[in-house]
């Protein structure tokens, strides 16, 4: 697919390898059957295939209307299109760019750029995160039903491991996940603890970035990725093993940063070191010998969700299973596996209806062989699937931990 840059785009490095990638695509479409958006609304501008020829259309006009923009906004950035391409478009970054481009062609509405502004602010700053949830779950008995479930039911993390080891690794305590689901990381100190490893983080850093990069505001992502690397940096001198994501989405933005930051002549070399340090945690557990964690709750047959990060943008689909089943733990039977349940960030938030008709065939997916448990690698499909879910929703690390 040839792409003539519009003249005022032709000195703009983003859009020029966007141009690039476009070039990739030979329009052939059997993308569209593992499109989540394009299956929900057999609408081809709803698939990868329409989506890149509006991006191309932008990058030849430099212009696009509001109809761009929604369809570039249904997208989840699951990156399934990535998976199945025979050509190998990277999809995920055409679309980063057609967002940013979209954003000043077609500028949004004051309610929606609000209700972004809000997200990306509140969200990412866990002293305000954090009271506004626990407010939220002391009224939680009080809400109704649905409003209800859209609250995570506040659990204690448990005592955290007091004994240093020599062995050390940094984690990323990340912005939703330590004010949602705080005995995720909780957990991930214990488990590691026992197999002689001390799990830190440092109070500096915070957010990956994801937030802001994929509401397509780059400078705030860009900032949030130097600001955790400055905090960082003294650890990774001193011989840190590994940066530790309980957090697929998280992980694969860590995996990101060497290239994101590439132009960046202070940070470039520090965030390909970041990179080549991210390891999401079940990778981490699958290099160490397990027998330690012997004591494996006998939890009845699981349900395996693998997201999407971990999927498609870290292509490691097996690799959450064959951890459970090593460790000891009994799977259910799933399907579709490959298809996203809707979380996808912020996309549950401000696509609603897809998302809940997702997570409703998501659940089926997952819920046919009649598990006693569902669990997942990222917070944010942990708390979408739990609130439509009869099922107890966890993250995997709680299956090794006896604390
Ligand atoms: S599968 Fe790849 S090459 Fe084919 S239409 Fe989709 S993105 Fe383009
Ligand atoms: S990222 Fe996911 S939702 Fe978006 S076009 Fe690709 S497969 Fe479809």
């Amino acid at each position: 697919m040839y792409v003539k840059l519009h003249p005022e785009l032709t000195s703009d490095p983003h859009a020029q390898r966007a141009a690039a990638l476009t070039s990739a695509c030979v329009h052939c479409g059997f993308c569209l059957e593992t499109c989540p958006t394009y299956l929900d609304a057999r609408d081809e501008r709803d698939s990868p295939r329409g989506r890149i020829y509006l991006i191309k259309q932008l990058l030849e006009t430099g212009d696009a209307g509001s109809a761009t923009r929604t369809h570039l906004d249904r997208c989840l950035t699951c990156r399934g299109c990535e998976t199945t391409c025979p050509s190998g478009v990277q999809y995920g970054e055409i679309l980063d760019t057609g967002r940013a481009l979209v954003e000043n062609a077609a500028p949004r509405p004051l309610p929606s750029r609000a209700a972004r502004w809000l997200l990306r602010t509140v969200f990412t700053r866990n002293w305000l995160l954090r009271p506004a949830l626990r407010c939220a779950q002391l009224l939680r008995p009080l809400l109704p039903g649905k409003l209800r479930n859209q609250v995570p039911a506040w659990r204690a993390s448990g005592a955290r491991p007091k004994q240093q080891h020599s062995r050390k690794m940094l984690m990323l305590a990340g912005c939703v996940q330590r004010s949602a689901t705080p005995r995720t990381g909780a957990a991930a100190q214990r488990v590691l603890d026992l197999l002689g490893i001390t799990l830190f983080s440092a109070p500096a850093a915070g957010c990956c970035g994801a937030l802001n990069y994929h509401l397509a505001a780059h400078a705030d992502g860009l900032d949030d990725m130097r600001r955790n690397i400055d905090a960082w940096w003294p650890h990774i001198e001193q011989g840190v093993e590994a940066i530790v994501s309980s957090a697929s989405g998280c992980g694969a933005m860590l995996a990101d940063y060497g290239r994101l930051l590439a132009d960046d002549p202070h940070y470039a070399a520090k965030a390909a070191r970041v990179s080549a340090l991210a390891q999401d945690l079940a990778l981490v557990l699958s290099n160490e010998d397990l027998s330690a964690l012997a004591a494996t709750k006998n939890t009845g047959r699981v349900a395996v969700h693998t997201p999407c990060t971990l999927t498609h943008a870290q292509q490691q689909p097996a690799l959450l299973e064959t951890l459970l089943r090593r460790a000891g733990i009994t799977l259910a039977s799933t399907s579709d596996s490959h298809l996203c349940c809707g979380s996808a960030g912020t996309y549950s938030l401000l696509q609603p209806q897809a998302a809940a008709r997702l997570r409703e065939e998501k659940l089926a997916a997952l819920t046919g062989d009649q598990p006693a448990l569902i669990v997942t690698a990222n917070v944010g499909c942990q708390l979408h699937l739990q609130a439509g879910s009869a099922i107890p929703v966890r993250h995997w690390i709680e299956l090794l931990d006896n604390g």
